[in-house]
């Protein structure tokens, strides 16, 4: 089988490799029929973390089963599925809790060593570990690229906004509008917020924002903070997110929560970051953080999909093939691109 490998920092390859076969009976193997560059990718791509040359890249995928091992019970050979990112043995003491994203032996596909040696799904065949647990069948009707965004990107923009705990009609400021935040746009108005204030820079992203039913706002040419008092009676949103990762975003989801609101700090944070503690103490904020339990909402997130209330699908922006994965990257890290599904 071909699959795109990791060689040195900005490069990657299309290598053929021997085809996966189910080992221990929770296995399955699934034919990869539409596969994402992730942002996550490039920090892989450009060696900020670590990967051993060869290794098979993506954790975004959708394609059918062409195997099972006996004790997969919950998809069969011929089912066309969607995983999520990584896996979980739902047994350990976090798995029990629910907190799959923090399971003990969690492993993340194409990540190399350090999470887990679980090889890529950029590939024509992946094996896939506790089969019952990462994989859900793709409800009739939904396309393989929307169906995609439910491992990984839709169930993060679900996490991030069901950490603010908002109550119809509420409202929000996403910071950052990225594959992610986008997203986060669509979940906070499906889930009933009255006002959705989307910032960012780009003029593209923010016109996506609008169309999705947000508030655009420009994060230099537009009051950001008058026009989150404005549109909250002065108070400040329910929640905010930070979609980017970054100190000033996240200082700025602090400055825009009102008293009592929630912070959801969603983006991955790669270096040290200084918080204004008294702004965070003084307004008695909740602040919430970290990776997405994706696991654990990939069926309402299908659901919502299924259902056209939330859809992703203008988020793709370029289509390609599995063999062109190193223009794919390039063009990605050269930010043209807002996603990129390859098709094997
Ligand atoms: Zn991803
Ligand atoms: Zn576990």
């Amino acid at each position: 089988m071909r699959a795109v490998t990791y060689q040195s920092p900005g490069e990657v390859r299309v290598e053929e490799k021997p085809d996966p076969e189910v080992g221990t009976p929770d296995e399955a193997v699934v034919r990869v029929e539409a596969t994402g560059v992730c942002g996550s990718d490039l920090h892989l791509y450009h060696g900020r973390i670590q990967i051993e040359p060869g290794f098979t890249l993506g954790h975004e995928y959708v394609g059918t089963v062409v195997a099972a091992g006996d004790d997969v019970t919950s998809v069969s050979e011929g089912d066309r599925v969607l995983g999520a990112f990584l896996t979980a043995c739902g047994e350990c003491f976090f798995c029990r809790r629910g907190d799959f994203h923090k399971c003990d032996r969690g492993r993340v596909f194409g990540h190399g060593s350090t999470l887990g040696s679980l090889q890529g799904a950029q590939a024509d065949l992946l094996l896939v570990p506790r089969a019952d647990m990462t994989l859900r069948r793709v409800p009739d009707g939904l396309s393989d690229e929307v169906a995609l965004f439910a491992g990984d990107v839709m169930g993060t923009g679900y996490h991030a906004v069901e950490a603010l705990d908002l109550e119809p009609g509420g409202s929000v400021a996403v910071l950052g509008l990225g594959p992610v935040g986008l997203c986060a746009v669509q979940v906070a108005l499906a889930a009933g917020a009255e006002t959705v204030l989307a910032v960012d820079s780009v003029e593209e992203r923010l016109a996506m924002a609008g169309s999705f039913g947000g508030t655009p706002l420009h994060l230099t040419e537009d009051d950001v903070r008058g026009a989150v008092k404005q549109a909250t009676e002065g108070r400040g949103v329910d929640g905010a997110i930070d979609a980017v990762g970054h100190p000033q975003a996240l200082d700025m989801a602090c400055r825009l929560a009102r008293k009592a609101g929630t912070v959801s700090a969603t983006g991955v944070y790669s270096t040290p970051v200084e918080l204004h503690m008294g702004i965070v103490w003084i307004k008695s904020l909740t602040l919430r953080s970290g990776q997405a339990n994706v696991i654990a909402h990939l069926d309402p997130v299908l659901e919502r999909l299924a259902s056209g209330q939330l859809d992703p699908a203008p988020l793709v922006t370029h289509h390609m093939k599995l063999d062109d994965a190193a223009e794919a990257y390039a063009i990605y890290d050269r930010r043209e691109a807002l996603k990129i599904v390859l098709n094997p």
